[in-house]
């Protein structure tokens, strides 16, 4: 196994409690608490929209204010110092409730871990509390137009120059870029080195001068990613996350962190809300008598139950605290699977409503459902890639061969490199 796998999977979840003991009587008072919460604040939201940020952020503010925001991370780092188990019975009630916090899922699933795990104390200090209370928001920049996948033949630099980074170069596919506040974004700080090994992590502010953000339209009408250029964007010396030249293990484990918070969700326990929507779908629609579409539920319901206990384990061993490993990738991929067998059913199940993506239709909101989740067999790493993933990382099969492991960078051409 090479380094910048293994590095990565045993390193201990620093600062967070891990101590999972609660008796019965503190689980159920603290239970008692997270439904009084839920009753008064979850009202949930009916698709993706520009409000649905809104609604979270407040949402998030009023969870910061009972003090339920960040259950197990630590009070001087903005966050409830609560154990696991705490964290388990809030997603337990949490899950009764349609999702409130999607839009945080990158700031809260992929970037306060990131800080959390790999930040000074400082940047933790000064980053975490308004990370966790919604306050301010956080994008990914890993992507670029020549490096997807193979993210490590990334292009943008950063070059030290006193006591600021400069970084140049492009990004794309951002998601929430346009309404983040800081992004954390990986470039290489040295050509010499072999691509996997000269790259760092930082924290940029979207708002500094330099960093330009265009929106890209998407299918469904939304628009919620981005390309992003960087021209001379300067960041503290002191925002560099990690350690200098470490960047694909952190990048390797933030992956991992995005695998997990796209393939588990915010919610704990066994969940089968797509099957439940459309078996409502069925009864309205007098299809729930058809043996086909019976047979079809029945199978999506089993596919979400299965999913429902692949995340409880994988978060079980994130209780155990260590930073996920490659088992993410088996819940991401199955979402994805699920996405891909529910299109043809949510048509026929809805007919011809599902053409209506526009104005007040009773299928828009499926139609939207059906052009969105291609998203899911692509964003967070490919089908392909996750497939690779466990294949080699789960069930010990070769490894594809890498014939660029060893070059220095500046001897490749990758990506969009054309000299
Ligand atoms: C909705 C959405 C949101 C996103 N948000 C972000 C974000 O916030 N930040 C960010 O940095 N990125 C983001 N991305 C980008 C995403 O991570 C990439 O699109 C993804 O990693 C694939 O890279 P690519 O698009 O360059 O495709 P490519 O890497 O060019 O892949 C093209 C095709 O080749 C296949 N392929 C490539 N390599 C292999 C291989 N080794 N084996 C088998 N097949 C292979 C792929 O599976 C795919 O089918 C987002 C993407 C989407 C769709």
């Amino acid at each position: 196994m090479s380094g910048y796998w293994t590095q990565w999977q045993t390193v201990p979840m620093s600062n967070t409690t891990i101590d999972d003991a609660l008796n019965p009587a503190e689980a159920e008072a603290f239970r008692a608490e997270v439904r009084e919460f839920l009753e008064k604040n979850a009202s949930g939201i009916g698709r993706r929209s520009e409000t649905s940020i809104q609604i979270g952020k407040t949402y998030q503010a009023a969870l910061a204010e009972a003090g339920l925001a960040g259950l197990v991370y630590g009070k001087e780092h903005g966050g409830a110092g609560k154990t696991r188990a705490h964290d388990r019975i809030y997603r337990e009630e949490y899950g009764k409730y349609p999702d409130m916090t999607f839009e945080l899922t990158i700031s809260h699933g992929m970037c306060l871990p990131m800080l959390n795990q790999f930040g000074t104390e400082e940047q933790k200090r000064q980053f975490m509390p308004d990370n966790i209370a919604a306050r301010t928001m956080w994008c990914q920049m890993f992507s670029e137009p020549g490096a997807g996948s193979d993210v490590a033949s990334l292009q943008t630099k950063a070059e030290l120059d006193g006591d600021e980074w400069v970084l140049n170069g492009q990004k794309v596919w951002t998601t929430l870029a346009h309404v983040s506040d800081y992004g954390i974004v990986i470039a290489r700080t040295n050509p010499d080195a072999p691509k996997h090994a000269g790259i760092s992590m930082f924290i940029i502010d979207m708002k500094a001068p330099g960093v330009e953000i265009r929106p890209i339209h998407q299918i469904d009408g939304g628009s919620h990613f981005n390309e992003i250029f960087l021209t001379d964007v300067r960041t503290p010396k002191s925002w560099l996350l990690g350690e200098l030249n470490n960047g694909w293990n952190q990048a390797t484990a933030m992956l991992m962190f995005e695998r997990v918070a796209i393939g588990t969700g915010s919610s704990s326990g066994v969940t089968h809300n797509l099957a439940d929507r459309l078996i409502d779908v069925a009864k309205n629609n007098g299809k729930l008598s058809d043996p086909v579409i019976r047979q079809e539920l029945m199978k999506l319901y089993c596919e979400e139950t299965c999913k429902s206990l692949v995340s409880m384990r994988t978060r079980a061993e994130m209780k155990a605290g260590k930073v996920p490993g490659p088992g993410g990738s088996l819940g991401k991929l199955h979402g994805a699977v699920i996405a891909r067998f529910s299109r043809p059913l949510i048509n026929r199940l809805v007919g011809a409503d599902c053409d209506a993506w526009e104005g007040e239709g009773r299928g828009e909101n499926w139609a939207r459902y059906i052009l969105s989740s291609f998203q899911s067999n692509i964003a967070g790493g490919t089908d392909e890639i996750q497939r690779n993933i466990i294949g080699d990382r789960v069930l010990g099969l070769p490894r594809e061969p890498m014939v660029d492991k060893n070059m220095p960078f500046k001897d490749l051409k990758v990506g969009t490199i054309r000299s």
